[in-house]
């Protein structure tokens, strides 16, 4: 266990709510009914990526807390306080959870500003909205989750009469590992339509950003959601994720994060026949058709890569320009970036805060530089911002060929390579020609070519003269290695839900 430290002053501008919650210093984490540290007593620094000090601690857990949720969940999936409520009753817990989350919008997001880096203003109006949004939108299916009555033809048993149907069931406990980027969003897109459908929950946030999990766990029992329907274990993956997911007890798991992670739990979830959606990386271009004004090209593709500092699973990270505007569009985004205003979440004004940790930071700052290595001219940006906190100046990349790694990896962080392209085939190739398939914009108001490219791009998302935006109704997830499953939408019900078919003779 860490020694006690004092933490740093908090800026003076903090609502009193969450001056209280990080005045805490060391957090616990929730199992059942109980604020529990870990089992070993050990705990993780959470530091502020603005500045680097040391924002809060919270519990290293250790596979025997993760089998304590389990446990937790397991016994609030079949206690009658969980399991017989009736849909309208689960639906209001959810809709006062939605109430909650809105009436501490604002110390919501200035946890997650403090946490991750993100602007406070974007995290109340982006974040705290789509997440409590989300809860309204899937409290609407509580009520409506419904099987169907079938006429079979059974032909062994001609005297007799059948009644077939199907009814839908919650699949059970849910293992929920989540990334940081977007920290109680995601979060929210794993709990939502677990509570919605019945299920119970052990949501593991990520290491570097735990702290606004632990505050919407406070809200689940303020709401009145039954002890343990919700528990949240914090810690890294290894360590909590690992065991999590490939948890006997645990019937679903849910996971946004790395390509790469994603298909170690894919493979752990094979094992015990675990149900599994998987949300992962992705390269997402954004192709920019011959009659775009350039100038709206430009803030388009500026905000597809620079919003939330480029650390978006489906952030546009490609841009390709018809050659005809190419100069120009690079030029203007290039105008656009050096223009935006770095510095620390909580202060408005500030259009890019850090990346999340010194370890991503490094890693973009790596990528930048093996562009460079392999030919990428720097038109913006290139270096890391100042010299506390973890800041990275947004950067343009151009002139570096379809193959490069800049182009074929996932970075993200603030850094766009642009490219010029030819004809339509051409652009639908070039946009196909990574391993993921999450989004993609095209800007054009040009019908008849926008509708013959839709069909063309390998993406779960196709997004026209916008990027970046999401809807609770319109479901979300990744063609290729993007994934696995969808989030959002009708679609994400289901994946909470097994479907029983029973048939009775009459
Ligand atoms: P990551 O895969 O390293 O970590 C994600 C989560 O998995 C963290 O909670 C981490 O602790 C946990 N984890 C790590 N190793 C694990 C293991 N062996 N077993 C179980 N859990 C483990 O990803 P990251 O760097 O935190 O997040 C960035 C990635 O997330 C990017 O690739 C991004 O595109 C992706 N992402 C995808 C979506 C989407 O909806 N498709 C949304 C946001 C982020």
């Amino acid at each position: 266990m860490n020694a006690p430290h004092t933490f740093p002053p908090l800026a003076a501008d903090l609502s009193a709510a969450a001056r209280e919650f990080l005045a805490r210093g060391h957090h616990q984490m929730l199992i059942g009914d109980q604020w529990v540290d870990s089992s070993n007593g050990a705990r993780l620094d959470v530091l502020n990526p603005a500045d680097e000090s040391r924002l809060a601690t919270v519990p290293a857990a250790t596979s025997a807390d993760v089998d304590r949720a389990v446990a937790a969940a397991r016994a609030a999936f079949e206690a009658p306080s969980w399991a017989r409520l009736r849909p309208d009753q689960r639906q209001r817990l959810l809709l006062r959870l939605a109430d909650l989350m809105e009436a501490n919008a604002r110390t919501l997001a200035e946890i997650e500003s403090l946490d991750n880096g993100k602007s406070a203003a974007v995290a109340e109006a982006v974040d705290v909205a789509l997440s409590a949004s989300y809860f309204r939108y899937m409290a609407g299916w509580v009520t409506k989750i419904e099987g169907s009555t079938l006429d079979v033809s059974i032909p062994f048993a001609p005297q007799n009469e059948f009644v077939g149907y199907t009814r839908k069931e919650p699949v059970g406990v849910v293992g929920a590992v989540v990334a940081w980027n977007f920290p109680l969003l995601l979060a929210s897109w794993k709990l939502a339509p677990a509570l919605a459908t019945g299920c119970t929950v052990v949501l593991k946030p990520a290491e570097q950003t735990p702290l606004t999990a632990l505050y919407l766990a406070q809200l689940v029992l303020e709401a009145g959601f039954p002890p343990g329907v919700v528990n949240v274990v914090t810690g890294d993956g290894p360590s909590v994720g690992a065991p999590l997911t490939r948890h006997p007890g645990v019937n679903k798991v849910t996971f946004t994060g790395s390509t790469e992670v994603g298909k170690l739990i894919g493979k752990a979830a094979m094992d015990n026949m675990t149900r599994v959606t998987l949300e992962l990386g992705g390269k997402s271009p954004v192709i920019v058709l011959e009659d775009c004004d350039p100038g709206v090209a430009a803030a388009g593709a500026s905000q597809a890569i620079y919003f939330n500092q480029g650390q978006v699973c489906c952030a546009g990270s490609r841009l390709y320009v018809h050659k005809k505007n190419y100069d120009r569009v690079v030029a203007d985004l290039a105008d656009h970036a050096k223009s935006l205003k770095i510095g620390h979440g909580l202060d408005a004004s500030n259009q890019l805060g850090p990346l999340v940790s010194q370890e991503q930071m490094e890693r973009v700052c790596g990528y930048i530089d093996i562009g460079r290595q392999q030919g990428a001219e720097v038109v913006a940006g290139g270096a890391r911002a100042g010299e506390r906190g973890y800041f990275v100046q947004p950067t343009v990349l151009a002139g570096i060929d379809q193959k490069a790694r800049v182009v074929q990896e996932e970075i993200f962080g603030p850094v766009v390579v642009a490219m010029p392209y030819d004809d339509l085939d051409q652009v639908a190739a070039w946009a196909n020609d990574t391993p993921y398939g999450l989004g993609a914009s095209i800007w054009s108001n040009d019908l008849s070519r926008v509708h013959r490219l839709i069909p063309k791009i390998k993406s779960g998302t196709v997004w026209v003269n916008c990027h970046n935006m999401l809807d609770p109704a319109l479901p979300f997830g990744g063609y290729k290695q993007s994934g696995y499953g969808k989030e959002m939408g009708r679609a994400a019900l289901d994946a909470y839900l097994e479907q029983k078919s029973v048939l009775m003779m009459v």
